[in-house]
């Protein structure tokens, strides 16, 4: 029966989960987690692992050159590079507050970026 390890990163306990997968492939157990965001984490992350982006972006017109930046919710790990492409060619204009969508459904996963502090 093949199987994976993996860490769990749903929270900083990070306990050791075991997935077994049946012969066809689709997971027939999950083992090691605390909790049931453990199970979440696991069944996402052999199927579609997902992870938060966490940036900056550049402003424009203001007193701050760039404004930290993150996915409101997890994107496709394997998007994470074509996602940086475009938040790098992107820019916001001053004054931008907490909250604010800076790109909304980045190259369409569903998920918009939004600013996590203030830039003047
Ligand atoms: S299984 Fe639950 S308790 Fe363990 S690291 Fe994941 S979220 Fe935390």
């Amino acid at each position: 029966m093949e199987k994976r390890e993996l860490v769990c990163v749903a929270c900083p306990l990070g306990c050791p989960i075991t997935v077994e997968f049946d012969a066809d492939g689709k997971v027939s157990s999950v083992t090691g987690n605390t909790c049931k965001r453990g199970d979440a984490y696991a069944r996402t992350e052999v199927t579609n692992p997902t992870r938060m982006l966490t940036t900056t972006v550049k402003v424009e017109g203001g007193k701050s050159y760039v404004v930290p930046v993150k996915s409101a919710n997890p994107i496709p790990k394997g998007m994470m590079f074509e996602c940086m492409e475009v938040i790098n060619k992107a820019s916001i204009k001053a004054p931008v507050n907490i909250g604010d969508v800076v790109i909304e459904n980045i190259l369409g996963t569903g998920v918009d970026i939004i600013a996590t502090n203030y830039a003047e």
